[in-house]
């Protein structure tokens, strides 16, 4: 069944008691056994919860993989994969990192003896240079967030496979409507679900899933271990959202196309970073594994003046953090997402003081357009006339 009808549908035949279409919240922590050495399945929330395996089973299926995992934000998600590695162990990870990843990383994984080197991880020759004996895993980002950097998944998954090392790939961006890294050689997918597949700004919520039985079974072991899980009520909302990832996700594109491409040819624009435009050094490979572009990009002014007048002057897009949901939203990578990051890391990538990230909502493309043309023309009067 084409992926359209499996999220509309997700949770809709699962009850048989009643046959609600919307799956119900079983909001229970505990399950009676039937008998001494018998279980329904569920025992305690934690291992297994019906809500819950609603969600894993559908979010598995829609990434081909094994199995699934819900957890309690995506950063629990990659703790929780993070957690597969111990002292000694090393991790070749994507140079423009989300900013949360970096700091677990560099600020809690190292007390565990598990240390990490940033690399361009579409550059087989980096990657196979900074390979250590003790590498255990790549964690890639493809697109980047916010240089919307691109990874030939296929290529670098098949360079991880040969050396027996995991390759772990941060889906959030894309989400398995454009893009299913697991079809392409990848063994986990992980997911910040509080982004576009939730796509309301009003669940937190990452999501696992794994390739392979051995591997599937580890994570269900550290799943529980951990417990940083996903409660019912926000497995279910996370549900309810996710059954119009299709249509949410044509928006997205087709609003980011069109604002993206007005930016480009914009004369206080230096930069834009999106790669849906040919000119994007990703353009081809980003075509070829994936069907279709995420509803973010970046952009780079002229002067950095800028920056603070036209934050200022926004109103219909919101100058908040986080990105994927209906509603547009406009961040300042430098102080805001990527503050965790050492300048002199940020700089040898590119995020720098003009650039802006611009997380595009479902609302009009025309009002869009309108309300950033505006802040930009307002920002340019201040700055002129100052
Ligand atoms: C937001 C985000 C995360 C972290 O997820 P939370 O749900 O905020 O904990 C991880 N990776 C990417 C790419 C993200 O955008």
């Amino acid at each position: 069944m084409k992926i359209e009808s499996r999220l509309a549908q997700i949770g809709s035949i699962s009850e048989p008691v009643t046959g609600a279409v919307s799956f119900p919240i079983y909001q229970s922590t505990a399950f009676r056994h039937p008998k001494l050495g018998q279980s329904t399945g569920f025992d305690y929330s934690r291992t297994k919860s019906p809500t819950r395996s609603v969600l894993e089973a559908a979010i598995a299926d829609l990434e081909s993989g094994d199995a699934g995992f819900a957890c309690s934000s995506g950063m629990a998600a990659l703790q929780t994969i993070f957690a597969l590695f111990g002292q000694g162990d090393h991790l070749l990870v994507s140079l423009d990192l989300y900013g949360g990843t970096y700091r677990l990383l560099e600020k809690v994984m190292t007390r565990f003896g598990v240390t990490s080197t940033y690399v361009d991880t579409n550059d087989l020759d980096a990657l196979e240079a900074n390979r250590k004996p003790n590498t255990r895993a790549i964690v890639i980002e493809t697109p980047t967030n916010p240089l919307m950097m691109i990874t030939d998944l296929a290529e670098v998954c098949g360079w991880a496979r040969k050396h027996g090392i995991l390759s772990i790939v941060d889906n959030t961006l894309l989400t398995p409507f454009f893009q299913r890294p697991i079809e392409l050689g990848a063994d986990i997918v992980i997911h910040s679900a509080t982004k576009y597949l939730g796509g309301h700004n009003d669940v937190l919520a990452g999501l696992i899933v794994t390739k392979g039985e051995e591997l599937s079974k580890e994570m269900a072991f550290l799943h529980n271990s951990i417990g940083a899980v996903l409660g019912p009520q926000d497995s279910w909302l996370l549900m309810r959202g996710m059954k119009t990832l299709a249509l949410r996700m044509e928006r997205h594109q087709y609003n980011a196309t069109r604002i993206a491409d007005w930016l480009l040819s914009h004369p206080h624009v230096a930069e834009v970073f999106y790669p849906a435009q040919p000119h994007h050094p990703g353009h081809d490979i980003q075509n070829r594994q994936s069907s279709g572009n995420t509803g973010i990009f970046s952009f780079k002014l002229k002067d950095a003046a800028y920056v603070e007048p036209i934050l200022r002057h926004i109103k219909l897009i919101a100058f908040a953090e986080s990105l994927g949901g209906v509603e547009s939203l406009m961040t300042y990578p430098a102080v805001q997402t990527h503050a965790d990051i050492p300048e002199e890391i940020r700089r040898q990538v590119g995020v720098d003081d003009r650039l802006l990230r611009f997380s595009v909502g479902v609302e009009h493309v025309d009002d869009l357009i309108a309300d950033l043309g505006n802040a930009i023309e307002q920002a340019y009067r201040e700055v002129a006339g100052s």
